[in-house]
């Protein structure tokens, strides 16, 4: 008995509250976390006593929001018996992660020795704080700049851009008119131009050298080289292959012919005019300008009519297309797409405003004509001047007889006669003398023609 309260005694005393204690479960945890802005976070706990695992009973209350920095409190509760157990953590959410520095045009660029580098640009983009551009310090350091940024968390970055003071490019050369011509046998070859500019150096056209190897007194395909170097050494090279070719065979050629031309038209005259043609059944030839634009109905009936349609320019307008070749052709180019567009077809036979052996020109371009002149044919044109002058541009623009008398008294059996006249608005005379003309050559045993992309043409001589 004496044991057994022995025994008792002990066991209430020393080991009774040990079990209890062993028996009280306890909330584990980290008591301090960091996490990083934006991540995910799970949180992780355990609640347990010697015997059991409560972790399931806890109840967490947290308001942790990985999307804002700061500093979040987790508080845990569980429920034992008559007893409460707390137990609290500290969510710390931050930012580690450094900005973003971007460079326009890459951490390598060259710069033309002698230039100062123009700053191409930069973006500096942090998780947290977005765009911190404008917080971006740029340090100027010999060959290098250096773009340094700081987020409001202290993370940092820095990048080096770094500047070669080298000019690497090549130059480029540009040919005027095209990469491939054609001319003539015995004919000479006209340099069309060239342009160089590099990079570093500008236009470096004077440094370009040409060489020619174009033998106009045999037919074959030949080149002429440009060549050009920059200050650095870098050099470019273009060529432009030249065929000399034979001369196109011309047809149509007829003593006795007669080619009425009308030049600067359409316009409300040339219906008469068309009016007066188709009662004799005769076919004349159109040299067209932009007035095609205002009477494109005229033209189709002109065409349609069996009539011929020329290119005579665009604009007319000599200060425009006598200032170069390129603007000759791009001017052309214009009135072949105008008449294109009406009339669906692209003509190949031209007239210079003024004739080819016009001299107005060199008052826009020294040499031109003889440029032109090649070149249209280069590029499958032929173009046609005249053997006999209406005069109705002239001083005889308002007075038919005259114009009739120097039509009838131009005409030969003995060559193609090609007379120019006028069907511009202003033009009524040379419709009032064009009856009179028709029925003189028609009794005087005269034919009358179109001229055509193989007619033999009429020339004048080049003075310009
Ligand atoms: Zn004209």
């Amino acid at each position: 008995m004496k044991r057994l309260m022995q025994f008792l005694i002990i066991f209430l005393t020393i080991l009774l509250p040990i079990m209890v204690i062993i028996s009280i479960p306890h909330i584990d945890i980290d008591k301090e976390i960091v996490v990083s802005f934006n991540s995910s976070f799970n949180d992780e706990y355990r609640a347990s006593s010697l015997f059991y695992d409560y972790t399931d009973e806890v109840e967490v209350n947290s308001n942790v929001d990985t999307s804002k920095l700061g500093i979040y409190e987790i508080n845990y509760e569980l429920k034992f018996g008559p007893f409460t157990i707390h137990n609290k953590k500290e969510v710390n959410v931050v930012d580690k992660t450094s900005p973003v520095i971007e460079l326009v045009n890459g951490n390598e660029v060259n710069v033309c020795p002698n230039c100062e580098y123009v700053e191409d640009g930069y973006k500096a983009i942090d998780d947290y704080d977005k765009d911190i551009t404008d917080k971006v310090e740029v340090i100027n350091k010999d060959n290098e700049i250096i773009y340094r940024v700081s987020d409001s968390s202290g993370n940092s970055a820095e990048v080096i851009r770094k500047i070669n003071y080298v000019d690497k490019e090549k130059p480029v050369i540009k040919l005027k008119g095209d990469s491939e011509i054609s001319i003539y046998l015995n004919s000479s070859y006209n340099e069309l131009g060239y342009s160089a500019t590099d990079n570093c150096d500008g236009d470096i056209t004077k440094n370009v050298s040409v060489t020619n190897k174009v033998d106009t007194s045999k037919i074959g395909s030949y080149e002429v080289t440009y060549l050009v170097s920059d200050k650095a050494g870098n050099s470019n090279m273009i060529k432009r292959k030249v065929n000399v070719i034979n001369r196109p065979v011309y047809t149509g050629v007829g003593n006795g012919v007669i080619y009425l031309t009308f030049d600067d038209g359409p316009s409300n005259i040339t219906s008469s005019i068309l009016d007066l043609l188709d009662k004799y059944g005769i076919k004349a030839t159109f040299f067209v300008t932009n007035n095609v634009n205002n009477y494109p109905n005229i033209l189709k009936r002109a065409y349609n009519s069996g009539h011929s349609i020329g290119l005579h320019t665009y604009t007319h307008e000599y200060s425009t297309v006598y200032s170069s070749v390129n603007n000759y052709f791009l001017d052309l180019s214009k009135i072949d797409n105008a008449v294109y567009n009406i009339i669906g077809i692209h003509s190949k036979i031209i007239r210079f405003p003024g004739g080819s052996s016009n001299t107005i020109s060199r008052n826009y371009s020294i040499g031109i004509m003889s440029t032109l002149s090649n070149e249209v044919v280069n590029r499958g044109y032929n173009y046609f001047d005249w053997n006999i002058d209406s005069n109705d541009a002239g001083s005889d623009v308002y007075n038919s007889s005259n114009i009739y008398k120097n039509v009838i008294n131009g005409l030969s059996h003995n060559k193609a006669n090609v007379v120019l006249m006028h069907d511009s608005g202003s033009h009524n005379a040379t419709y009032m003398a064009l009856d009179s003309i028709i029925t003189y050559a028609i009794n005087n045993g005269y034919r009358f023609d179109i001229l055509k992309s193989n007619t033999t043409p009429v020339h004048h001589g080049i003075n310009n």
